[in-house]
């Protein structure tokens, strides 16, 4: 048995796609219809849509990756996200974390209503409430762990637990953490989904999103809506997906060493209210999410005391990108009141944590040093009247 670290980079060509002719990377088959032999003997692939080589790989090695059973590759991770909840129907009904991610909110908030798909959001980290949530037509349970931007964690275990119970699917979605260090499926859930747009990826350069599947039934089922939906991962996008996810396990374990020096850093600091990291002792889910994953993760966030410091400080910091999305390279710094969740009504961003000196760090690759001056510099300026 492998280690995830050798998966990572001998995946895609191993599982996925044996090169009779020795390639090391996977050929990128800019392709979208196949030749068939015969009239009545069609080969493995007839129309990209369907089915195509270079694609096909990624999908396997993100299966071998979760340990699932078969994996599928989008054009984002929200249409990953949509194709996923087109296995409901109309009558259905959600309980989903109320701290998910903007996106998929506004998916389930103002298009599934219209389908007659009805939802009630709860707060994950209180497993009473998301049981009372449950009801007779309640067909999905939706995970987001750790989550956004406030890094909640829920007891993967004890949600799917409900879920047995009451008969309910379970979706994940684990974007913050990659298979590297959480393997939801393992732990009973259904369905995971990455936008792989941000620590797979990791060099800020496409969009795209994963699925990968539990069992056969909802293998069969994914694929005839991926290939009903249309909104495939294109065949340049997938090679580089691959390309970039052999470098995930260096990339993540140094952002993830990082990120804990920072957070240590930000919460001794005296403008900083709070720090949301699940790494730190201090953190409510810090003893339930090591028991179900093997790095706290390189996302954090922080409070300042309002808006006009929060202002000061984003216009000091020099190295990080100031920008939407998280998982790069290079540090990405964002403010999720007017960006990730400027979708949400500010009373239920308020209820949420999502205050207006909220911002959110996702570290990247450059020197420690070098961050923690810029964090000391621009917090310095930041305390200025
Ligand atoms: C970015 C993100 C998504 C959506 O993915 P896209 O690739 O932007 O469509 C879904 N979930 C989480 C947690 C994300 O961070």
């Amino acid at each position: 048995m492998t280690n995830l670290e050798t998966t990572f980079i001998h995946g895609a060509i191993r599982e996925g796609y044996a090169d009779k002719k020795g390639a090391v990377n996977v050929p990128m088959y800019l392709s979208s219809t196949f030749h068939q032999q015969s009239i009545d003997e069609f080969g493995e692939f007839d129309y990209a849509r369907s089915g195509n080589p270079t694609r096909n790989a990624l999908e396997r090695a993100i299966a071998e990756l979760e340990g699932g059973d078969r994996g599928f590759a989008f054009s984002t991770g929200m249409a990953a996200v949509s194709a996923c909840f087109m296995l409901l129907s109309s009558g259905d009904h959600i309980v989903i974390t109320e701290d998910v991610y903007g996106g998929t909110y506004r998916f389930v908030t103002k298009v599934l209503p219209r389908f007659g798909i009805t939802h009630t959001f709860v707060d994950f980290t209180d497993l009473e409430a998301v049981r009372a949530a449950v009801k007779p037509e309640t067909k999905l349970i939706y995970i987001e762990t750790p989550s956004n931007p406030t890094l909640g964690i829920t007891d993967i275990r004890g949600v799917v637990e409900i879920a047995n119970d009451s008969g309910a699917l379970t979706f994940l979605d684990n974007t913050f953490m990659t298979p590297l260090h959480q393997r939801p499926l393992d732990l009973g859930v259904d369905v995971v989904i990455h936008s792989a747009t941000k620590f797979l990826s990791g060099h800020s350069d496409i969009v795209a999103g994963l699925v990968v599947t539990r069992t056969p039934e909802l293998s069969d089922t994914i694929y005839f809506i991926q290939n009903s939906f249309g909104s495939v991962l294109g065949v340049q996008d997938s090679y580089t997906l691959i390309q970039n996810m052999k470098t995930t396990s260096v990339r993540f374990n140094e952002e993830a060493r990082v990120a804990m020096k920072i957070a240590e850093y930000l919460e001794a600091h005296p403008l900083v209210e709070k720090v949301y990291y699940p790494g730190l002792t201090t953190h409510p889910g810090h003893a339930i999410h090591a028991a179900q994953s093997t790095s706290p993760g390189a996302v954090l966030s922080f409070n300042l005391p309002n808006y006009e410091v929060a202002k000061k400080f984003v216009e000091a910091m020099k190295i990080p990108v100031f920008a939407v999305s998280l998982g790069g390279v290079e540090s990405i710094l964002s403010y999720p009141a007017k960006m990730s969740h400027a979708a949400m009504e500010p009373a239920e961003r308020a209820k949420r944590g999502i205050t207006d000196g909220l911002l959110r760090f996702s570290v990247g690759l450059e020197n420690e040093d070098d961050l923690l001056a810029d964090f000391a510099q621009a917090l310095e300026k930041a305390a200025q009247p």
